[in-house]
């Protein structure tokens, strides 16, 4: 006797579309005998199965187990309906209404399968390198519009041939609606052209490539997200001249290698960040350097780390099968400029950079960068969320109207929501030139199309001048647009993706940010709510001789911290600072700083971090912002022991003040001592852990919250972090960091949306 039939419809929201979920479902169905039907809808995917109670038992629990990789569920309802008779499980066309609601994939690297495929003689896809699957290959960065389908991505310029056609038809097949199928007969080609952009006449494109990178050539190489600009990398030459070329004098650049084993030759790999490395989303992992390599000094001058990934597209596969140790591969752009897609944009814009371009015809509608993460106090950070991560969406605990949020200055990216979904897009970058703000524009287009997202409330930064701020005014005409105060958006953000409810304390730690008050933030701790905030405490503010200069030239804020440390007996001291420095330009900056000319006055961690690095000889100058902070992390002695005096003022009412005096004094007095740089900066670190844990518990004293939330891009320092999280952790405090989003400005836009929406909510 077989068990009673019943039926059970199932809605299934989450990642289910262009992902292989329906032929999943319809195989899944059939192993366990069960009948039905599955089909796309608006929010997802709607199942009807039909058989007996414990079959439906084990098929629905083997949804969340067996998914296809790409599929990510957010909930499953199942409600038990009236038994219709099915004969067979089948997969029915998608309703023309469906789709807009659902979620978009980001592109991710290439299966197992499809290279298995790839590298078989008898396979009809052999060495074909846009080679993919239900499972694998670009989807974020071809789509044009919703719903996902071949139309509305840029594979319309490909017609299938039959083989493909009645792979894409066939619910058995890996390849069954696989928008981007394609084989060597009818879908996208490489080509490779001279620095000219003309054709090179050549059996083999790729293998003509890697025999000219061999030889030194910088190659561009269109990938997913973009152009790459590669060499190779223990090719000191092409290295130094990729740099010169790019005017890229100083920022560490990322690295691709054929597989970990290749990558454990120049770097220490724990399990952990193995798994970084090999994730789908195949991230640039930042890894510890090993002494001794044959890399290029000039990939990442005076760091620590590399910056690796593995290849994620059949191309770069293809490309690194020739044997490289290691590859270069840099964003194809001048610096902070967006990186190049189009092949007519690139043949110009990387006129004189690029020596020959291995470009396909596969348009590309969306840059995205190369994401980057690093495995910091026990979990992945996001340092750079970009390829492989957008558009998934951060879940909020709660539902908020649809909001707009436009990011800051530098690192920007943008959000939108829906319900308690938060799209925080790929990096876009620094909005200082006009080629960025035109991306910055596109994107918000983009997303807005493809998410269906009409915003009901704008955010911005409360920094008037900021391209992402005046776009947001023109932007928002009727609804409303909220000023979000940088630092509490810092703080919103890492509370929003823990989904966790104020109050908090918040350490909000970066560079830049313009404060309420009009000085500028940096080194806040706020007690924070989503819709408010009071700063219960910051660094005692010093003058930025030069507003942007000071941030390009830390020996300015070296000697605004000294004037403020010792006052008159500043001429006295001896430091290298000043023989580095000339003393007319030095008697200039402090004129400057005592007329207040030019000079706005900032609490900054980050330019403290500055100072430091400065006094104790580190550079007078930096390549790019928070430099001079990072190369003092770099040098720190993990052994060093003992820590400067430190000093607060509470005066009940007033934030307290954190006098950054004590701290400069004793910075001067080791380094007058003969004491090495990684000692100072060992010590210097161990200050500020040992400070704001013990400012945490006065706060925890006086306001009874013992939640303590810490962002701002200060925290990619990785020694901060791991000290204080410990520290906090020590002092029983309930800890809430940034994983899927940076701590850095890239994870703003997050905090604005969020601190809007619970503006316009509150009465
Ligand atoms: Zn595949
Ligand atoms: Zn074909
Ligand atoms: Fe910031």
């Amino acid at each position: 006797m077989t068990d009673a039939l019943t039926a059970n419809r199932l809605e299934i929201n989450g990642i289910v579309q262009g992902v292989g979920f329906r032929p999943f479902v319809y195989q899944l169905a059939n192993h366990y005998g069960l009948k039905g039907e599955v089909a796309n809808t608006a929010t997802g995917v709607s199942l009807i199965v039909e058989g007996p109670p414990n079959a439906i038992r084990q098929f629905i629990d083997d949804l969340p187990v067996k998914k296809p990789p790409l599929a990510h569920i957010v909930d499953v309802s199942a409600t038990p309906v009236a038994v219709n008779g099915f004969t067979v499980f089948s997969i029915v066309k998608s309703r023309s209404s469906a789709a807009r609601t659902t979620l978009i994939s980001p592109d991710v690297m290439v299966c197992e399968d499809c290279l298995a495929e790839m590298r078989n003689p008898a396979d009809r896809r052999f060495g074909y390198p846009f080679i993919n699957c239900t499972n694998c290959g670009p989807r974020y960065t071809i789509i044009d519009d919703v719903p996902y389908d071949r139309p509305k991505t840029s594979m319309r310029n490909f017609r299938m041939c039959a083989q493909c056609q009645a792979e894409y038809d066939d619910p058995d097949n890996r390849r069954f609606h696989a928008q981007p199928n394609a084989c060597p007969v009818c879908g996208p080609r490489v080509a490779l052209c001279d620095a000219g952009g003309k054709a090179i006449t050549t059996d083999d494109p790729i293998a003509e490539t890697a025999r000219r990178i061999r030889s030194g050539n910088i190659v561009a190489v269109k990938g997913l997200g973009g152009f790459h600009l590669v060499v190779d990398a223990t090719q000191a030459d092409a290295v130094a001249r990729l740099r010169r070329r790019k005017h890229r004098e100083e920022k560490p650049l990322a690295l691709m290698c054929s597989s970990p084993d290749r990558i454990r030759e120049i770097a220490r790999v724990t399990d952990a960040e193995e798994r970084l490395l090999t994730s789908i989303q195949r991230p640039i992992v930042l890894l510890e350097k090993r002494e001794r390599t044959h890399i290029a000094d000039a990939v990442s001058p005076r760091n620590r780390y590399f910056g690796i990934m593995l290849p994620y597209t059949p191309l770069h596969h293809l490309l690194l099968d020739a044997g490289f140790a290691a590859l270069v591969m840099t964003s194809a752009n001048l610096s902070e400029e967006p990186i190049a897609i189009d092949n007519a944009e690139a043949f110009v814009r990387l006129d004189g950079i690029a020596d020959a371009f291995l470009a396909h015809d596969r348009d590309i509608y969306l840059r995205s960068d190369d994401s980057i993460v690093s495995y910091s106090a026990g979990c992945m950070r996001s340092i750079r969320r970009s390829r492989g991560y957008v558009p998934v969406p951060v879940f909020l605990k709660d539902d908020i109207p649809p909001v707009l949020a436009c990011g800051a200055e530098l690192k920007n990216t943008v959000c939108l929501t829906r319900g308690k979904q938060a799209f925080v897009s790929q990096h876009i970058g620094d909005l200082e030139n006009r080629a960025t703000d035109d991306f910055f524009r596109l994107t918000v287009d983009h997303l807005q199309r493809i998410l269906d997202i009409d915003p009901q409330i704008v955010a911005c930064d409360l920094h008037p001048d900021y391209l992402s701020t005046r776009y947001a005014k023109e932007r928002a005409g009727s609804i409303p647009c909220i000023e979000v105060q940088h630092h509490h958006a810092h703080i919103a953000a890492c509370m929003a993706e823990n989904k966790a409810d104020g109050p908090v304390i918040g350490l909000s730690f970066d560079g830049t940010g313009l404060g309420t008050d009009g000085t500028i933030w940096g080194g806040e701790v706020l007690v924070a709510r989503y819709h408010t905030f009071t700063r219960a405490a910051h660094l005692a503010t010093v003058p930025m001789p030069g507003s942007a200069a000071a941030i390009r030239e830390p020996w300015r804020m070296a000697l605004s911290h000294l004037r403020s440390a010792f006052g008159e007996d500043l001429g006295a001291l001896v430091l290298p600072l000043f023989r580095s420095v000339n003393q007319q330009q030095m008697n200039v900056i402090l004129a400057m700083m005592d007329k207040q000319i030019n000079s706005p006055l900032t609490s900054s961690l980050g330019r403290l971090f500055d100072a430091v690095a400065a006094i104790i000889g580190l550079r007078g100058k930096v390549a790019f912002e928070g430099q001079a902070a990072m190369e003092l992390e770099m040098i720190a002695d993990d052994t060093a022991s003992g820590h400067y005096d430190f000093s607060w003022e509470d005066h009940g009412d007033d934030p307290i003040l954190i006098s950054n005096a004590p701290i400069i004094r004793g910075v001067v007095r080791d380094v007058n001592a003969g004491l090495s740089p990684a000692t100072v900066s060992g010590r210097f670190h161990q200050t500020l852990i040992i400070l704001f844990d013990q400012l945490c518990r006065h706060l925890r004293t006086a306001t009874g919250i013992d939640r303590v939330a810490l962002s701002g891009g200060v925290f990619q320092n990785h020694r901060l972090l791991v000290g204080l999280t410990a520290a906090l952790e020590k002092s029983g405090f309930d800890l809430l960091t940034h994983r899927l989003v940076p701590a850095n400005d890239g994870g703003l836009s997050l905090g604005q949306a969020v601190v809007a929406a619970a503006k316009v909510a509150a009465p």
